[in-house]
């Protein structure tokens, strides 16, 4: 059944600057109703303004028209699910390139905030740390304890029952840039970790080369996305939160080609691919994923 977009007003960007200023506008129709990005005269980022409720993003990241399925072709990904072999592996590979690093050797404690299907969770949990997810998805957690056993938290970090003071690390992938409030979310991230403790997220940059070539047709003008933030805009909100020490880069991934050619919006050759069994296979190498971020910062 298709839903309808709820929206709240915002009044400031990431960085806190009035988007009463804002200097330009895009805005997007989808299956579900039409989101406004407007861009703050500040940092630069991009701002969905209004933007959708937390529970209606709830109920579009549990649809169909989101998470495609068996019949229909979501509106980022062909079948969410089916996807999950590849994500293990890939998962595996972020845990060691990425996280082991930063962590304990064995014992550690890893929040991840929208661990989605939690492949990433049961690497790092079989690796030997504790784990806890949340997620806005009742579908996703449901999806997490069939595949992993991992009982996943229904709520979004602002709701969450989770004890300050506790984590060595918290992992956002492919979750900051949704959060509604990021700069609030920013200072419970900050609450929730052990004195030195780090955030480790990724994002698409919307100062990046990559997003200046597509300009409106950009895949982060899209629902989930609640800002698409510049390095500046994402740097002064880590700051402002009272994040001490903050380095970034380019993200590496080994994406499917499902995932590749679905993000491409190429869903008409996805049947040639599981005819050559390519579906689920990764690209044979480490990919700088164009104007995509990855951040660490430490709670000092
Ligand atoms: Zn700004």
């Amino acid at each position: 059944m298709q839903g309808k977009f709820e929206y709240e007003n915002r009044a400031t960007c990431i960085c806190g600057w009035p988007l009463k200023d804002a200097v330009d506008e895009i805005g997007k129709t989808s299956a579900w109703g039409t989101v406004r990005f407007v861009r703050c005269a500040s940092c630069q980022s991009w701002c969905q303004s209004p933007y959708i409720s937390p529970k209606s993003l709830a109920a579009w990241y549990d649809s169909d028209d989101y998470q495609g399925s068996a019949q229909i072709c979501g509106s980022v990904y062909a079948n969410y699910l089916e996807d999950e072999s590849h994500r293990i592996t890939e998962a595996r590979r972020r845990y060691c390139r990425d996280l082991s690093g930063h962590l304990p050797p064995a014992g550690g404690w890893v929040l991840e905030i929208g661990c989605a299907t939690g492949s990433l969770l049961s690497v790092i949990r079989d690796a030997g740390h504790e784990v806890a997810g949340i997620d806005l998805s009742r579908r996703f957690a449901d999806a997490a304890k069939q595949l992993h056993g991992l009982e996943v938290q229904v709520a979004d970090i602002l709701s969450a029952k989770i004890p300050d003071g506790s984590f060595d690390m918290v992992l956002l992938f492919g979750t900051l840039s949704n959060l509604s409030d990021i700069p609030i979310s920013l200072q419970r991230i900050y609450g929730l970790l052990k004195p030195g403790g780090v955030l480790v997220a990724n994002y698409p940059a919307a100062d990046s080369i990559v997003a200046k070539l597509y300009g409106e047709r950009f895949w982060m003008f899209a629902p989930s996305a609640s800002t698409f933030m510049t390095s500046m805009g994402c740097g002064l909100a880590l700051k402002q939160a009272g994040f001490s020490s903050v380095e970034s880069g380019l993200d590496r991934q080994m994406p499917s080609f499902r995932k590749l050619f679905t993000h491409a919006k190429c869903h008409a050759l996805l049947p040639v691919l599981d005819a050559f069994g390519l579906g689920n296979k990764s690209l044979p190498f480490r990919l700088p994923v164009p104007g995509v971020r990855i951040v660490r910062a430490a709670r000092g």
